[in-house]
């Protein structure tokens, strides 16, 4: 008898083939079948007008530190995401010397906006090697999968010592060899993969350049190649283009150092305009000489949220408002003080100087509005300035929602066609980053709400097509075979959705990271019932306790 028959649901398998009624059994973990009539089993699940479909497999996170430290990981797991991977660009815990823990909080509360304090109370350091990394992330609890990936930064300064941090250095043909092997060794005790950065974005907290930014050829050519020796993990670089056909070239190299598939993110970037297009037709030429060379997709703009709470407050440069703000919250309603407050603002260069297409995120949160509700477009209309449309959202609470990328044009088009592009497949969630301006965690559910049912008629992609690019592509690019499908013998990671509610409530700061740091989080709507090896996780927007997840090595 199966442990659990999931009856009469929508199934969308995760292949891609058109949803059809089926059961799904399930024992031991694992998917023992889905076809007509399973019969019941020791429990069982009505599904009739639910989809059953893979849990989501996201594979741009940056829970590094947060995975040892928090068992459920909500931001991803209250989304239908049952395996996260974690380690993108370059920044990561492991390896690590103990003279050099400091300097790796601060590249990353640098990179991801991951407060310094949050991670020096949360981290215990168990670990000097990744393969002790590892160890560590298996043994601490978990409701998902975590998996993790090697980062270019910490084998720099591994390697070289501080020289690894330093631009004008450039490492030895023994340092170089020595990255290479630790990026071996990581990936055969089970890491997903290699990952690097060469993004002008990505400063340490004081100011200096991800050390990874400097690297040439034949270091992260020297890595790829001996990584690629061990016939497992993937290559993950965050370039920005700025020297498109350069970073092309170079991606094309590490697919032929490595012989792995390579992935980058892949944006449409201000002042780049369609840029991206090219980055596609590259993705096409290597495609062409044997390489897998894909992107990750973002499901819509990225999004920075200004707020009173957050990082990015757009009312933070008057000095009337830090000292009103302290005592007296309330007065900031006051006509004399939002006055005040507006007239030191002025001259002032804020983010929605710089995005001039900026919207009041409102609730239920909404990412799609046309240019004619942005707060500019509004203001104008009212005959008033938009810092004071800005004043009124966050001080009553709400979220001023700034597209940074993906909305050159004023709306999701160049959003759709890199996520429909064969070479591609989504990602950049940066869930357990930018913990207080970016609440992009929620990708999963906003691929499946907006661009499988809201989305205009004429633009709205099938759900098949949905499910199958966020478990089933996912879970193939990160090397991940067990799970991404509801196939006999995979893992039963398994979400019960009802589609007409699949949503994700208005993201509020939590205060409940170490040391008191606050993080956005969200609940996703509409999922019923998300399971990890076949333990109900959550039910409808609640964690239930289950901790049936631990470290996915590949
Ligand atoms: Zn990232």
């Amino acid at each position: 008898m199966h442990d659990l028959v999931i009856k009469g649901g929508t199934v969308v398998d995760g292949a891609g083939g058109a949803p059809r009624t089926a059961d799904v059994a399930i024992a031991g973990g694992h998917i023992a079948a889905v076809g007509d009539d399973l019969g019941s089993g020791r429990r069982t699940l009505d599904a009739d007008g639910l989809l059953v479909t893979p849990g989501w497999v996201d594979i741009h996170s940056h829970y590094d530190g947060q995975a040892l430290w928090d068992p459920v990981l909500e931001t991803s797991a209250g989304h239908g995401v049952t395996t996260v991977v974690m380690g993108n660009c370059g920044v990561g815990f492991a390896p690590v010397r103990p003279e050099h823990r400091p300097w790796t909080i601060a590249l990353m509360e640098g990179v991801e906006d991951i407060p310094g304090a949050v991670l020096e109370e949360g981290l215990d350091w168990r670990w000097q090697t990744f393969p002790e990394y590892l160890d560590a992330l298996a043994a601490a609890p978990h409701a998902i999968e975590v998996a993790a990936q090697v980062p270019h930064a910490a084998l720099r300064v591994f390697a070289m010592g501080e020289r690894g941090i330093d631009h004008s250095e450039v490492p030895t043909d023994a340092e170089v060899d020595a990255m290479g092997r630790l990026a071996a060794e990581a990936v055969a005790a089970g890491a997903v993969g290699f990952s690097s950065s060469r993004s002008r974005n990505h400063v340490a907290s004081d100011g200096r350049l991800t050390p990874s930014f400097s690297a040439g050829d034949r270091e992260l050519l020297g890595i790829a190649r001996t990584m690629g020796r061990t016939g497992k993990g993937v290559v993950e670089i965050n370039v920005d283009t700025r020297d498109l056909e350069g970073d092309m070239a170079l991606l094309r190299r590490l697919c032929e150092a490595s012989g792995r598939p390579v992935s980058m993110g892949l944006l449409q970037r201000p002042g780049q305009g369609d840029a991206y297009r090219q980055v596609l037709q590259a993705f096409e030429e290597a495609a062409g000489a044997g390489h897998m060379l894909l992107g990750q997709a973002a499901a819509r703009p990225t999004g920075l949220l200004e707020s009173l709470g957050g990082r990015v407050n757009p009312l933070a440069p008057s000095p009337a408002y830090r000292e009103i703000s302290g005592c007296d919250p309330d007065a900031l309603q006051k006509p004399e003080v939002k006055a005040r407050i507006l007239a030191e603002l002025s001259g002032q260069a804020d983010m929605t100087a710089r995005f001039p297409l900026a919207f009041e995120l409102g609730d239920p949160p909404r990412y799609d509005r046309p240019p004619s509700e942005s707060l500019a477009a509004r203001a104008a209309e009212a005959g008033v300035e938009v810092k004071d449309l800005v004043y009124d959202v966050v001080v009553g609470g709400g979220f001023v929602y700034v597209p940074v990328s993906n909305y050159l044009d004023g709306d999701l088009r160049a959003v759709r066609e890199m996520l429909v592009h064969p070479l591609t497949v989504p990602g950049l969630s940066d869930g357990g980053a930018h913990c207080t301006m970016i609440a992009d965690f929620d990708y999963p559910t906003f691929l499946l709400g907006y661009w499988g049912r809201d989305a205009p008629e004429d633009l709205r992609l099938p759900i098949e097509w949905v499910v199958q690019q966020q478990c089933a592509a996912t879970a193939r690019l990160a090397g991940l075979h067990d799970r991404g499908m509801l196939e006999a013998g995979k893992r039963a990671d398994v979400n019960l959705i009802d589609l007409a509610a699949v949503g994700a409530t208005v993201p509020a700061l939590v205060h409940d990271l170490p040391a008191g740091g606050a993080r956005l989080l969200s609940r996703g709507t509409g999922y019923a019932v998300t399971m990890v090896a076949g333990e109900v996780t959550f039910e409808h927007g609640t964690y239930t306790g289950a901790l049936a997840g631990g470290l996915a090595r590949v």
